[in-house]
């Protein structure tokens, strides 16, 4: 991620929404493609302060009333009341008559921001039906019990998997109290757990649908193994009984990746935008020059060689690996396919 600078100086990050120093609002203008500080406009909304843009633009909705998003439309767009270009993706939000399901909200919307600004980063499909885009995607963001009452309410009632069905992606609400996701990342032996983890994987089988179903299936089987050889809800018995395969480690990112050609794909490609986030954001910090158009094989040397040395900075602190995959020569194939439907490994 690149950061920018406000007027007064002071940097500016992916998730502000107000300089600490000089308080002005902040927000992503998506006429520059920038976070930039905003200076009120005299017919109303704001002025993006990055030189040479100076768009005017209004907050989203999910911003200006609820200050779960920080992301603005141009003025000439926003009527009462409109969503920013992700806000617009979301089909069910949280019951706001509980005070806490609104911090939850707010984590939800931001590591979902971080992650479809990768899809747009990278020129990955993804859309509503009225861009085209077959299926069309869409969030439920819903708690356990039916009533949306407090998410940690859950006597009795509807129970909400996290998951993504045909375009449409559910997740608990209960995976933004860090809490409740640690204990299931124990629970489940995960090596991370995280929200931007979990949209990343669920986009992975979206992406699936949009780019790779009856267009390139057959390159698909070949690498990850054929997915309508075992029903889907077969491989999940047998993986909730028996576990992952022992050797998985020689072919597969993960534990989870054995259960089913899908959810190899889903974990590969969540492996594959954390590297591109990786590199980006390590880039803008001087840690690396490698441009993104570098060969894949690049690519991928040079996560591993970040990896190594932020394992150890957060070693150093007594905090989880950042990278605790090991990118074997299967892996990095798999994630070399990721690659190629991005517009990356389209110019290649
Ligand atoms: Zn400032
Ligand atoms: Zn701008
Ligand atoms: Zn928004
Ligand atoms: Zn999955």
């Amino acid at each position: 991620m690149e950061r920018s600078l406000c007027k007064c100086g002071n940097v500016l990050f992916f998730e502000s929404s107000v300089c600490v120093r000089c308080q002005r609002d902040v927000g992503w203008c998506t006429t520059c493609g920038k976070i930039t500080s905003l200076e009120p406009h005299p017919q109303g909304g704001f002025t993006c302060n990055t030189k040479g843009c100076g768009a005017h633009v209004a907050k989203c909705e999910n911003y200006a009333t609820y200050d779960v998003c920080n992301r603005t439309i141009p003025a000439d767009k926003a009527e009462v009341g409109a969503l920013c270009d992700y806000c617009r993706f979301n089909r069910t939000i949280p019951n706001l008559d509980a005070p806490d399901n609104k911090v939850m909200w707010a984590r939800i919307e931001a590591a979902k921001r971080r992650v479809l600004y990768g899809f747009d980063r990278l020129g990955l499909v993804y859309g509503t039906a009225e861009d085209g885009v077959v299926p069309p995607l869409m969030f439920d963001f819903k708690t356990d019990g039916g009533d949306g009452k407090q998410y940690r309410d859950v006597a009795g009632g509807e129970q909400v998997f996290t998951g993504h069905d045909n375009g449409v992606i559910t997740l608990n609400l209960k995976e933004a109290d860090p809490v409740l996701r640690e204990k299931s990342r124990v629970e489940f032996g995960e090596a991370h757990r995280t929200l931007v983890g979990h949209f990343r994987h669920e986009m992975g089988h979206y992406i699936w649908d949009v780019m790779v179903k009856g267009q390139r299936e057959p390159e698909c089987v070949a690498l990850f193994g054929d997915h309508n050889a075992v029903a889907y809800a077969d491989a999940l018995n047998a993986y909730y009984q028996n576990g992952p395969k022992a050797d998985w480690p020689t072919a597969y990112v993960s534990g989870y990746a054995t259960m089913h050609p899908w959810e190899d794909f889903a974990e590969t490609f969540a492996n594959y935008l954390d590297l591109m986030a990786t590199i980006e954001s390590a880039r803008d910090g001087k840690m690396t020059s490698i441009k993104d158009e570098a060969k894949f094989d690049d690519l991928t040397a040079e996560y591993v060689r970040l990896g190594i040395v932020l394992n150890e900075l957060n070693r150093g602190i007594g905090l989880i690996d950042f990278l605790p995959e090991v990118i074997v020569e299967p892996v990095k194939k798999k994630m070399a396919f990721v690659h190629s439907l991005t517009k990356l490994g389209k110019k290649r």
